[in-house]
């Protein structure tokens, strides 16, 4: 007679994520194809109704466990994904991750003394009201405010990270925008409200800038892109902005 063994006291149990290798090994079948029967009636190997997953057919044993129908559980088979998912359930905190660590030296984006009043509130957090939860929000609302990576050796821009639902996962960057010229000739009219405003004349523009006159014209006709830091001087220097919001999908 078979006896059965009954667990006395369980202390615990936790949920987690198995390896795709521990799938592979628990796993009766590879199954590669969604067909089930072939033209004869017999289930076709590594199809849906593999007899390695258990069988419905009186007449048939299970492959795997060499019962019949109705004595035999089933058993686990596998599909191979040919290109990496994300599981739905981890979206949200992937994108929580990917915006509060570095995307060069994959560091937390706090400053030393942040990372040390973290600590605090989350060690007075246990078994309080404040929940883990919402010290884990503090850390998001808190790595937000650095454009920068604060971590001195490195000191790499940070850009939002934006979800399109399922699993698109992109970084919203500002690009120059292509109306480049047409916006720092704009900025360099004199403003029509007020009387005195002059206006700047590329040779001043030059002048506050420190770019090379030539290279100023050139900006402004569009034959020339300017470069990232000249980008920012102009910016500056005219108080308008020639970026567009960009998603680096
Ligand atoms: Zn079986
Ligand atoms: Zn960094």
């Amino acid at each position: 007679m078979r006896t059965i063994q009954t667990p006395k006291e369980i202390k615990a149990i936790t949920f987690g994520l198995m390896d795709p290798e521990e799938y592979r090994e628990m796993s009766a079948t590879k199954v590669i194809t969604a067909d089930t029967y072939d033209d004869d009636g017999f289930p076709i190997d590594m199809g849906l109704m593999d007899p390695r997953l258990g069988v419905i057919d009186p007449g048939l044993e299970c492959r795997t466990c060499g019962q019949r129908a109705g004595s035999c559980n089933g058993h686990f088979g596998h599909i191979e994904l040919a290109a990496p998912v994300i599981h739905v359930s981890f979206s949200k905190l992937i994108r929580r991750l990917l915006r509060t660590t570095c995307r060069k030296c994959s560091r937390i984006v706090l400053s030393e003394e942040e990372k040390i009043g973290i600590k605090d509130r989350y060690k007075r957090a246990q078994g309080l009201i404040l929940s883990p939860e919402t010290v884990a929000k503090d850390i998001v609302r808190m790595t937000k405010k650095h454009d920068f990576c604060p971590h001195p050796e490195c000191g790499a821009q940070q850009y939002d990270i934006q979800h399109e639902k399922p699993t698109t996962f992109y970084e919203v960057q500002d690009v120059l925008s292509s109306e480049y010229s047409n916006l720092i000739l704009g900025a360099m009219q004199p403003d029509t409200e007020d009387e005195t405003s002059t206006g700047v004349s590329p040779q001043e523009l030059s002048e506050i800038t420190k770019i090379p006159i030539d290279r100023i014209n050139q900006i402004i006709s569009g034959e020339f892109r300017p470069l990232e830091e000249d980008r920012i001087a102009i910016q500056k220097a005219l108080k308008v902005d020639l970026t567009v919001k960009d998603a680096n999908k």
